[in-house]
């Protein structure tokens, strides 16, 4: 064959990457619903676990429908492996778990989704490791932070939910200055508009469960970085603790992502649109979107990004302004997903970022009249109509 499927275009890769066809030659990918495989013979199943004969042994080490997954998004992410994980949590957590031991040390920036903030707060203590949590928009901060036992950076560009950019370059060099690998959560910027790999991080991390399937069906998450990496620090740790993907779960994704460009274009074209509706509104303090030129991190997310996201902040000055405004919604849902087909909104103190102590909120922008939404595929028209009402009302 000529073609190189890592020179196709992102649209072409979404649909054929990891493309594996069973004998059958079915159209769609298969789903391989099974726990394992058997051997031809004794001496296969030797050759088989030995990796003299590279085929599938497990599936809590790999399967053919979840590899197709990992093989087509990798493909898109421009990374060397891929590995799935049941949920982005499980993601984010074999992805700092791997590369840690007691006496090391993690930095993270303070605006971080709920759980991996308790992660890092609450979990890595627990094992001896010392955390240290910066403001991630202040390089300076950054390089205070990060010392000769630091080991890993956990950044999330934008973060939830009132997204902040962090300078990924800038933060890299940082890190590898003294040797400690970056990893990325890069759900809010998609790998459509942010490819952290190209821009120094070492390791990738994706909760699925939000655009990558984008239509509120499953969970799923996964870790992107080099062969040498998941060799050093993930191919063991992950084989022994078994976060893997249901097979199910990757076929469902498998079709998320053949719509995952042309969803999330949309999406953002809505959202960019909503978002400066938004912020003429006279009910609305403050409007945050990371392509807006009032955003705080607007030179280093036109930098870094191609694309400003479907999710958009806002700040309505009280929690009664806040509630009011979800309350009059008729269109958009009340939900803590995000990326998904269908808008949502929520309020994060009360729900995504309640686990988050309240005195640590304001250094989070966790504020009382937050409201973060999550723009859809519905028409610009209608959701205009709808968030101008609510607003009114607010
Ligand atoms: C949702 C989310 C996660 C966790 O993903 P799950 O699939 O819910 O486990 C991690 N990071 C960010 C930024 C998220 O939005």
């Amino acid at each position: 064959m000529s073609e190189d499927p890592k020179n196709w275009d992102v649209a072409t890769k979404l649909i054929r990457g990891g493309l594996a066809r069973s004998p059958f030659m079915e159209t769609a990918e298969a789903l391989y619903l099974t726990q394992g495989f058997t051997y031809d013979s004794a001496e296969g199943a030797d050759r088989r676990f030995s990796g003299e004969d590279p085929g599938f042994v497990y599936s809590r080490f790999n399967n053919p429908t979840v590899k197709m997954f990992e093989d087509r998004l990798a493909l898109l992410e421009g990374a060397e492996v891929c590995r799935a994980t049941a949920t982005g949590m499980a993601a984010v957590h074999s992805a700092l778990m791997g590369l840690v031991r007691a006496g090391d040390h993690v930095v993270a920036g303070n605006a971080l989704f709920g759980s991996c903030r308790w992660l890092i707060a609450e979990w890595l203590p627990r094992f001896g490791v010392e955390t240290t949590f910066v403001d991630a928009t202040d390089l300076s901060a950054w390089e205070a932070a990060i010392k000769s036992n630091t080991k890993a950076v956990l950044i999330e560009t934008p973060s939830n939910p009132v997204l902040e950019i962090t300078d990924i370059a800038a933060v890299s060099k940082l890190a590898h200055a003294v040797g400690a690998k970056v990893i990325v959560d890069n759900v809010f910027a998609t790998p459509i508009f942010q490819q952290p790999l190209a821009l120094g991080a070492d390791v990738v991390v994706y909760s699925a469960t939000k655009h990558i399937d984008g239509q509120g069906r499953v969970l799923g998450g996964a870790i992107l970085t080099t062969d040498a990496i998941n060799e050093e620090f993930y191919r063991d740790s992950m084989r022994h603790t078994g976060p893997s993907l249901s097979p199910f779960n990757a076929w469902v994704m498998l079709k998320g992502l053949e719509t995952l460009d042309l969803r999330v274009r949309r999406q953002t074209d809505t959202a960019a649109a909503l978002a400066d509706v938004m912020a003429e509104h006279k009910k609305v303090t403050q409007v945050l979107y990371p392509f807006r030129a009032d955003h705080k991190g607007y030179e280093v997310a036109r930098k870094q990004m191609t694309g400003g996201g479907t999710v958009i902040a806002l700040d309505l000055g009280s929690r009664e302004a806040a509630f009011k405004f979800l309350n009059a919604l008729e269109i958009v849902d009340i939900s803590n997903n995000l990326g998904d087909a269908k808008s949502m909104a929520t309020h994060p103190p009360t729900t995504t970022h309640r686990s988050v102590p309240e005195e640590m909120r304001p250094l989070l922008g966790v504020v009382e009249g937050g409201v973060r939404l999550s723009v859809g595929l519905e028409s610009l028209s209608d959701l205009t109509r709808d968030v101008t009402r609510a607003l009114d009302q607010a």
